[in-house]
């Protein structure tokens, strides 16, 4: 069979979740919670259910789910979307991603992303034909490298994907860097995906720069959201785009015919839940202490620790680690799921193929006695 995606195998979520499993390997790798959500969301979704909520809901999402997310958005960052023609239910991150690259990418045109990047990016450009322009962030801090991405703008570029908080470096985007992107897209007819899924963990009194912030901005963008992240709820895969009605009503002709529609009692229970914000606003403090419980349990030992701005994420340079200094990054992700039962995942699986760091990096999305226990392990090495 001839592949159309040569270069594409399991994901390394995929992959190092099970061999962890396989090992009995504390599983710091893939990003999850190992927690449970708040009852009350899941006592929503049960109303709902047995509330007789379970045909299909409009093709778009339920109008109580749209209003309450244009809403939140209006309330945080100030600028209104409708909630009929510009906001959007999916099942999850991943599938507004790709369906927002099948229904605006078009074949010969380019793309750009910025590297590291989040796995899926690639290949859903690549199905839809276009050319992937990789523009590397700049090495070490992961910032973004203006007069790079100034560079790589032409009159082919469609659109942009950019990321913050980022997966998987953890930094996030300054309203310097908005402004300086809103710059350079202004002049032209480029298009911004704005992958937002960590917007509510960001640490240490920063504030999430949001496209929406950025009226220039958003008027060319999509707006990417999940409820996994937020909620504590990755499983259920439902997440939200938001964008100008003319990109809506071309998002929704590819989304009505990839997944037609998103679950309906979790869409009733997502509604109910929105109508309080506390649990989103708490969130930010939630995984601060995560982080820095992580980081204070590094701090003795021969990692080296990059600095977490936001999202679950925490990287490390493994240069120090005497057991490390014949492996690359990948092994030796493998060899602390395996040997010292802790899993992480390797940095160059967020690049195409030059890397030349020795970065990994692990999730601290995880119960305060799971993290203890691979700290204890940890600081064997
Ligand atoms: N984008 C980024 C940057 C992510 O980290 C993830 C989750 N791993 C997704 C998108 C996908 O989110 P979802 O689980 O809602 O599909
Ligand atoms: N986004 C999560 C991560 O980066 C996992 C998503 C997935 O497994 N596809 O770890």
């Amino acid at each position: 069979l001839q592949t159309k995606l040569p270069a594409v195998g399991t994901t390394i979520f995929t992959v190092m979740s099970a061999l962890a499993t396989e090992k009995g390997a504390v599983n710091l790798g893939q990003g999850f919670p190992d927690f449970d959500c708040d009852p009350a969301l899941v006592q929503a979704v049960t109303d709902a259910m047995a509330a007789g909520q379970n045909q299909y809901p409009p093709m778009a999402g339920i109008p109580a789910l749209r209003e309450a997310v244009a809403a939140k958005i209006e309330a945080l960052h100030g600028y209104r979307f409708d909630a009929a023609s510009e906001i959007t239910v999916t099942a999850g991150a991943t599938q507004a991603i790709i369906t927002i690259i099948l229904a605006v990418v078009r074949p010969g045109d380019e793309v750009i992303v910025l590297e590291p990047c989040y796995d899926s990016y690639v290949p859903n450009i690549e199905l839809a034909g276009g050319t992937v322009v990789r523009v590397p962030l700049t090495p070490g801090t992961f910032r973004p490298d203006f007069d790079r991405i100034s560079a790589a703008l032409n009159a082919k570029t469609r659109a942009i994907l950019i990321n913050s908080p980022h997966n998987p470096s953890a930094t996030i985007w300054s309203r310097e860097d908005m402004l300086k992107l809103q710059e350079l897209l202004a002049p032209t007819e480029t298009l911004l995906i704005s992958d937002e899924v960590y917007e509510h963990m960001v640490f240490d009194a920063r504030q999430h720069e949001s496209a929406a912030r950025y009226p220039s901005l958003a008027a060319r963008a999509f707006i990417v959201s999940s409820f996994g992240k937020t909620f504590h709820v990755t499983g259920w895969k439902v997440g939200t785009v938001a964008a100008p009605a003319s990109l809506t009503a071309e998002f929704r002709k590819v989304h009505q015919f990839n997944v037609f529609t998103v679950n309906t009692p979790m869409q009733h229970g997502l509604a109910r839940y929105l109508a309080d914000p506390r649990p989103y606003l708490e969130l930010p403090a939630f995984y601060q202490r995560k982080r820095d419980l992580f980081r204070e349990g590094l701090a003795g030992t021969r990692f080296k620790l990059l600095p977490s701005e936001g999202s679950y994420f925490q990287c490390v340079d493994i240069s120090g680690i005497p057991s490390a200094s014949q492996l690359n990054e990948s092994e030796f992700c493998l060899w602390l799921t395996s040997e010292i039962g802790v899993a992480a995942i390797p940095l160059s699986a967020f690049y195409g193929n030059q890397f030349d760091q020795r970065v990994v990096r692990f999730c601290f999305g995880k119960k305060e006695e799971t993290l203890k226990l691979a700290l204890e392990r940890l600081a064997r090495l």
